[in-house]
């Protein structure tokens, strides 16, 4: 009897003691065996199947392995032994045995089964990174263990989970500096004017930012005391669809019922980093290059409009139609009536007037609307002044004839999500770095760009 008969004759030994057993402990009254217990079994069962069948699997070199390899700097590699090897895998701790190669001048040693499927003895494994990283990016790193444990039955340290998920958003930023190489490249950039592949008609883009809360002690010495907060800018790539009237959110169904069309953001594509604004407009630039921003025939801003994001936009798209998000323009008014007013029935005539207003695209009178209210409110010139600056970017009657999307909610629940959701968990407090690459796992688990980047980064040997 070969090894590979003996281990499967163990294993179906195992399976049937388990399966007896449950079969036995529910048939019994008496027992409190639940079903969850049966289940939990029978999964343990089938997840040491899988350790032993994917050890059998990276164990099956061939009998009598080459003398020679030829290695990579160009020299040649000697045969030396079979050597063990355990990596952690989906089903948990797995031990192989494969042939390994050495002797070549340079120094370098191999093992062929490794590198065929991109191994590192003592790490993790293509399939478990993924699982990690899904947890990751979802949860503080901490609750992502108990979490998997849940799951995979064994249990994963919080390092590991963390290194996993800052390893695919360090992935991404590569991705992404490869991105900002070929957008400035004039003979690149002359190639993508031809491009071949579809561009969208109408294509839009948004920015933002929010605090992350960093550790003292990254930061210069003489800024120690005070600075712990650091800008994550975010900014999104998206197109629109139509809704289908059952499933309008309460927004898209407001829109409608005012003769919009109700309308939603598709391929989304999110981008991020911890940068001043200049360079964050390079990788603005660069991957609006790859989402074809640059090429399409529309592009419409929709932000909720801090200074230096209209410069970016004005500087790297300077043909791109500037909207101010219409929540934000709305929510100024609400505000403005609630500091102003302590009555109901006027303030809700005033806001009613003055959102009407703004609507139908007559900003001058909301302008006026809102100084009008200075003798009695003192936010209210500050409001002026937020609508005069603004007024070019609130022609919504213009945008609403044009079905523009003018609401930003896209890269704001981006920054929801990105932000708040992730990294401002309880007690959390990130070094810059581990910040950023967590930020862009988490931007590429959002949009539709989790795919590609779990292939490229599977392609790659984990560096630990
Ligand atoms: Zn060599």
């Amino acid at each position: 009897m070969d090894d590979t008969t003996e281990w499967i004759e163990a294993l179906a030994q195992q399976i049937g003691s388990v399966v007896k057993q449950s079969l036995s402990k529910a048939a019994d009254p008496q027992a409190s065996t639940s079903l969850a217990w049966i289940e939990t079994a029978l999964r343990d069962v089938l997840r040491q199947v899988g350790a032993a069948a994917l050890g059998q699997l990276l164990s099956a070199s061939p009998r009598t392995p080459a003398a020679e390899l030829p290695c990579a700097c160009g020299g040649k590699l000697q045969y030396q032994r079979i050597r063990p090897a355990t990596v952690l895998s989906v089903f948990g701790r797995v031990t192989y045995q494969r042939a390994y190669y050495a002797g070549c001048p340079c120094g370098e040693g191999s093992a062929p089964v490794d590198e065929r499927y991109g191994l590192q003895p003592g790490q993790v494994s293509a399939g478990l990174a993924e699982l990690l990283t899904l947890a990751g990016v979802e949860l503080a790193f901490e609750h992502s263990r108990r979490w998997l444990k849940g799951f995979l039955l064994f249990d994963v340290s919080e390092n590991t989970i963390r290194h996993e998920t800052q390893a695919l958003g360090q992935e991404q930023a590569a991705h992404e500096t490869r991105l900002r190489e070929q957008s400035q490249d004039p003979t690149w950039l002359q190639d993508h004017l031809r491009t071949t592949a579809s561009i969208p008609a109408r294509l839009y883009g948004s920015l933002d930012a929010a605090k992350v809360r960093i550790e003292p002690r990254q930061l210069a010495e003489k800024q120690a005391a005070t600075e712990t907060w650091r800008d994550l800018k975010v900014g999104c790539w998206y197109e629109a669809e139509p809704v289908p009237p059952s499933r309008r959110s309460a927004r898209q169904r407001v829109v409608t019922e005012r003769g919009q069309l109700g309308q939603r953001a598709k391929n989304i594509r999110y981008y991020c980093d911890i940068l001043e604004a200049k360079a964050f407009g390079h990788l603005m630039w660069a991957t609006g290059c790859a989402a074809q921003a640059d090429l399409t025939r529309e592009l419409v801003f929709v932000c909720d409009g801090a200074v230096w994001i209209w410069n970016l936009i004005a500087t790297h798209y300077p043909q791109a139609v500037q909207i101010v998000d219409w929540y934000h323009a709305a929510d100024r008014l609400e505000r403005l009536a609630h500091a102003a007013f302590n009555q109901t029935a006027p303030r809700e005539r005033w806001l009613e007037r003055t959102t009407t207003d703004l609507w139908e695209g007559r900003v001058s009178e909301v302008i006026q609307a809102c100084t009008d209210l200075g003798a009695q409110c003192s936010e209210a010139p500050d409001a002026a002044t937020y609508f005069t600056n603004n007024a070019t970017r609130m022609r919504y009657d213009q945008y609403r004839a044009k079905d523009y999307l003018i609401g930003s909610g896209t890269v704001e629940s981006s920054c929801k999500q990105i932000v708040t959701q992730r990294l401002k968990c309880s007690g959390a407090q990130w070094i810059v770095p581990g910040a950023v690459d967590t930020a862009k796992a988490r931007a590429a688990w959002l949009s539709e760009e989790w795919n590609p980047v779990c292939m490229r980064w599977a392609d790659l040997p984990l560096a630990i």
